[in-house]
């Protein structure tokens, strides 16, 4: 992929305005409030959101404002919702309650929730800040209470707990407050606690968020407070000691803290929970990844791309677009998946590490896409979308059992291997938690709009209610399965406004028809084609992009490819020896690699990529599969998405030549 701009306008006038409010903000607010500050600080707040909204180029659409309908990804949110209704909020606060001096009212999860060999890791309760989020998500896409009940269920125990706990923390790790106050106090301390809290803020802010729950920005602030109070008498080198250690997205809910409260003292926090040893050489523009643990760095990013957003300083800007560009244009598999055993390796070193089978941890991706449309949001670019696209099929939506809803830690490149899932109750894995979440927020990127344009970024059978304009887009499609889609407008009134149809990188020419005469011909890719009038009810576009099958090498191997047809990464069917129904089902991530490594032919395509290419063959019917012809060597194989690849041995790369 090429890199996203350098340099923008918007850059051009950093700072403006929302460092004078943040400077009122700050002046005018005590720390304790009564009733009639809050009604100040509610006007604050959305003075300083206003502020923020500069540097917004787009917004979202509300939840509720999108459908979507019957797909693949409809039916990954059908098995997530499903999933999250078998998990008892008991057992997820068990040990918040224990932590509070509460008698717990169910035993606790396995896993990593409290079993060895994981408690040294000290990630007990990231599921609970995780099913947070992910109930949320859920209530807000579906509308069904069931999912809110027990958000808010949750957030009344988690009160409880608060109030009883005294200080304002709620945790739940086995020996309490202990690995806090260790990392604090720089002693030697186990795990990575501010890793769960992030997840803990994260969960209470999405509450409150899509779930409408005031109570959990209460819990939150209240919690923030907390770290304010126990992070107050650390010098700068010791907090930055401090964050060496793994430590998630703390500078993001931090901002967002700030944006919700408007209370500088949480950016002041946000800030200072900005690791200087990965902001510093991403500044400069120095790549500075390799062995670094990738989901460590990514969440902080997030962060940095968060804190331009509230103060205007382009220096975040600077780090996260530069991360991004490094991480997706160097460091990336085909999939938009990257790291092996969950670290960046040096860029030419690729070939040594696709026979692992730890490659690509789901989280990283999960959080490359979070990263992704922050970064849309700010500079809006049909490039971005071309990873977000390729991230979210070939990774996210292929990280589903389609059978038992349960989700990948690993997906692994080796050739010959699988992928393996998580069990429902045992395992509590990182890419369990944010897991649940990927499959409850399909609907929050299809869409975005500016006051006239609406950004049409994904091919998913959806539609939007546009309100301000006052206008309904439905579009249908059977992408990838088609290059066709069709949308329709429904509109109270004639209204001008452009729909932006993204032209992505993979197709070379694309058309778009208005209620059946030709509009335009697109030659031009990777960005958007714009089109503006005036719409009327019952008006019709009909945009074709073709696919066509392409090679894309592994970076520094030309030899070693990668088959897509668009955007679908394809993968070769390599039967399922070694596989009975459910051992790919695993409680313990660290097995991977060494479970159901048996031996497994990888056939060669034999000739130079552009015969390859001629020689693999879609089938007639309409499903995506395909299959080599005269090429492989010792036997030609079946191909098909990798997003529906499951139970069975696979290949997505390929050695070729004679
Ligand atoms: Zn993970």
């Amino acid at each position: 992929m090429k890199e996203l701009k350098q340099l923008t306008r918007r850059e051009m006038i950093k700072g403006l305005g929302a460092g004078t409010v943040v400077a009122a903000l700050s002046a005018a607010l005590p720390n304790e409030r009564t009733n009639a500050e809050d009604l100040v600080v509610e006007q604050q707040r959305v003075k300083a959101n206003r502020a923020f909204q500069r540097r917004t180029a787009v917004e979202s659409f509300a939840f509720g404002d999108v459908q979507l309908f019957d797909s693949p990804f409809l039916r990954a949110q059908e098995r997530d919702a499903n999933y999250l209704l078998q998990l008892e909020p008991d057992r997820l606060l068990h040990n918040f309650r224990v932590n509070a001096g509460l008698k717990p009212k169910a035993p606790v999860y396995g896993g990593w929730e409290s079993v060895e060999p994981w408690v040294e890791i000290r990630c007990h309760g990231h599921t609970l800040g995780h099913y947070l989020s992910a109930c949320s998500l859920m209530f807000a896409s579906t509308n069904e209470m069931k999912f809110k009940q027990r958000v808010d269920y949750i957030i009344v125990e988690l009160d409880q707990c608060q109030r009883a706990g005294k200080t304002g923390l709620i945790c739940a790790f086995p020996d309490g407050s202990v690995p806090l106050d260790q990392i604090l106090n720089t002693t030697r301390f186990v795990g990575v606690p501010w890793y769960t809290m992030h997840k803990i803020f994260a969960g209470l802010r999405d509450s409150y968020l899509y779930a409408k729950s005031k109570l959990a920005l209460d819990v939150l602030v209240k919690l923030s407070d907390w770290a304010i109070a126990h992070t107050r008498n650390l010098s700068d080198d010791q907090f930055q000691k401090m964050l060496n250690t793994e430590h998630g997205g703390m500078n993001e809910v931090l901002a967002d803290v700030f944006s919700l409260t408007g209370e500088t003292k949480y950016l002041e926090l946000a800030e200072k929970f900005c690791h200087r040893a990965l902001l510093d050489p991403l500044t400069q523009e120095r790549d500075t990844l390799d062995r670094l643990h990738s989901n460590t760095q990514i969440p902080k990013v997030i962060g940095f791309s968060r804190l331009y957003e509230v103060t205007g300083d382009t220096n975040y800007l600077k780090a996260a677009r530069f991360f991004w560009n490094t991480v997706v244009n160097k460091r990336s598999f085909a999939t938009g998946g990257n790291g092996d055993g969950e670290h960046f390796f040096p860029p030419s070193d690729f070939e040594r590490h696709l026979a692992s089978a730890k490659t690509m941890e789901t989280c990283c991706t999960h959080n490359m896409l979070k990263l992704t449309r922050s970064l849309f949001t700010l500079e809006p670019s049909a490039l971005s979308v071309d990873y977000y696209e390729r991230a979210l099929y070939n990774s996210i939506l292929a990280s589903q059992d389609p059978d038992s809803g349960m989700m990948t830690y690993f997906q692994s490149t080796r050739p010959g291997y699988l992928k393996l899932y998580c069990t429902p109750f045992d395992s509590f894995w990182c890419c369990t938690g944010s897991g649940i979440e990927n499959h409850a927020k399909y609907r929050d990127s299809i869409y975005f709009h500016d006051a006239n344009s609406l950004y049409v970024n994904l091919f998913i059978p959806s539609s939007v209610r546009w309100q301000a304009k006052g206008i309904t887009v439905t579009q249908m499609t059977v992408f990838p399965d088609s290059d066709v889609s069709r949308f329709r407008i429904a509109a109270r009134q004639p209204v001008r406004a452009s729909l932006k149809i993204r032209h992505p990188s993979w197709c070379t020419e694309g058309t778009i028809k208005v209620n059946g005469n030709l509009f335009t011909t697109s030659k031009q890719s990777e960005r958007y084609i714009d089109v503006e009038r005036v719409w009327r009810d019952g008006d019709r576009i009909e945009v074709t992009l073709p696919m066509s099958m392409h090679a894309e090498p592994l970076p520094g191997s030309p030899n070693i490819v990668a088959l897509l047809y668009g955007p679908i990464v394809l993968a070769g069917r390599l039967g399922k020896k070694g596989l009975a129904p459910g051992t790919d089902i695993i409680i313990n991530e660290r097995t991977i690699g060494d479970v159901l490594k048996d031996e497994v032919t990888v056939p060669r395509l034999r000739g130079d990529v552009e015969k390859v290419l001629q020689q693999v063959k879609r089938s007639t019917d309409s499903s995506l599969a395909f299959r080599t012809e005269k090429i492989g060597d010792p036997f030609d194989v079946d191909l098909i998405p990798y997003f529906r690849m499951a139970h069975e041995r696979y290949s997505m790369y390929w050695r070729v030549g004679e």
